[in-house]
């Protein structure tokens, strides 16, 4: 039988007598199909084909083996496709990005970001949750201004770029109880470490009516069902594979077990022992996540955190309000990759925290609105879709988890 495949070319290898051409199908790029050319015209043809090429050929199918019976070239390169198979530098592979993600590696990644993501939706939708659009434009922080990305002036005033959505978030429940969002989060994050990004996608959830409890079950369920979502797809868990080597029993015991909880205070004693410098009060930075994680083979919760390390709206724990109640989910050997809590929902004691941080209650008059008119308990986290997705393949750095990423010291944008 004579099918009709339409591809854009690979490699290719062409000897005396046959030539074999990998291609990447224009449907589904990330599959690569390998051409068998035994016809010494096409062969000749096949010889002055360049890498990405756009070709349509009709195959047989001979045995294991799809020979190519005619070969036409669609789209030809209008001058030799820059990315060759030597070597390139990191900063030449940024600045060509664009045309990277053409190559093998990539669509892997972002198929596989796709199914993460798909997952998740998925999950929260049949959890009964409702997707909501918050606004991108913000005109004052969720947490401190420092990482805003200032919008030129608009009006009369001064923008911003939202750095995450949770404000807003915890307007909708009151429309519609438990609600997420799927959005992109701009900070200027200076640091420049292998977890960080300018600018990343940002999966946010607030519930009404959860407790601290009540929200921490809700994002170990959202890390297993995203796990079961990649596992469950063929191909996705195929690439997870070959990108984790020998490591999926994480995965599966991730499913099955229960996720530790432990509080910070008891993260403290566990870094203390493990002779790192640490006392209580201090941040746990990416470096203290890694190596407290390290004896942890699925992911843990650190709980209950010092207040004054979190933001202004934590609740406090009532009969001790030195710490909030507020956690990260860290995957093992790598630390955060959620953070979420339950909301201060008494309008006294949110404006009083808002004056002690120094903050202005005028900026925040709609936030503490909500607690004005009919308060209730609720909770929220969220979740970094690239952060998940570094880890879950392994990737060496969080830039290649997303196709045009931003971050600080490079100011050339693809
Ligand atoms: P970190 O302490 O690692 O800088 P954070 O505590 O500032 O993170 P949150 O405000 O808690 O981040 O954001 C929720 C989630 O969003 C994080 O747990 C992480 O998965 C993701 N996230 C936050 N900042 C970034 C970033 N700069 N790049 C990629 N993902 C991020
Ligand atoms: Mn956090």
């Amino acid at each position: 039988m004579v099918e009709r495949i339409k591809a854009r070319t690979l490699r290719k290898r062409v000897l005396k007598r046959i030539a074999f051409v990998d291609v990447k199908p224009v449907e589904a790029p990330r599959r690569i199909v390998q051409l068998v050319v035994k016809d010494p015209k096409l062969i000749e043809e096949v010889d002055k084909l360049d890498m990405q090429d756009l070709i349509e050929a009709e195959v047989e199918r001979v045995g294991e083996d799809l020979v190519v019976k005619s070969l036409k070239v669609l789209f030809k390169n209008l001058e030799p496709f820059p990315i060759a198979k030597k070597e390139h530098g990191p900063d030449f592979l940024l600045r060509m990005r664009h045309l990277a993600i053409r190559g093998i590696r990539y669509p892997k990644i972002f198929y596989v970001e796709h199914v993460v993501t798909w997952s998740a939706i998925k999950h929260l939708v049949d959890e009964g949750r409702k997707r909501v659009h918050p606004p991108l434009i913000i005109a004052s922080a969720t947490e401190g201004g420092a990482i805003l990305f200032p919008v030129d002036r608009f009006g009369e005033r001064k923008f911003f770029l939202s750095e995450s959505a949770q404000l807003y978030l915890e307007a909708m429940i009151f429309a519609l109880g438990k609600v997420f969002s799927l959005t992109t989060s701009s900070r200027m994050e200076k640091s420049r470490t292998r977890r960080h990004l300018a600018e990343f996608r940002h999966l946010e959830a607030e519930a009404a009516d959860y407790g601290f409890e009540d929200i921490l079950d809700a994002q170990e369920r959202l890390v297993k069902a995203i796990v079961r979502g990649v596992l469950e797809d063929e191909d996705a868990s195929e690439i997870v594979k070959e990108f984790r080597g020998k490591r999926m029993d994480e995965l599966d015991r991730l499913l099955k077990e229960k996720f530790p909880r432990i509080t910070y205070d008891e993260a403290i004693e566990i870094l203390r022992k493990k002779g790192v410098d640490i006392k209580r009060g201090d941040d746990l930075g990416a470096d203290e996540e890694r190596i407290l994680t390290e004896d942890f083979e699925v992911p843990v919760f650190v709980t209950l955190y010092p207040t004054e390390q979190k933001a202004f709206y934590v609740k406090r724990v009532p009969d001790r309000p030195e710490v909030c109640y507020s956690a990260d989910l860290m995957l093992p050997r790598y630390g955060e990759i959620t953070t979420g809590g339950e909301r201060e929902d008494d309008y006294y004691k949110l404006l009083e925290e808002i004056k002690r941080r120094g903050l202005k209650p005028e900026d925040y008059r709609r936030y503490l609105d909500l607690r004005k008119y009919g308060s209730i308990r609720h909770s929220g986290y969220g979740l970094g879709i690239e952060r998940f997705v570094h880890r879950l393949l392994d990737l060496e750095h969080i830039r290649d988890a997303t196709p045009f990423p931003r971050f600080y010291g490079r100011s050339t944008f693809v």
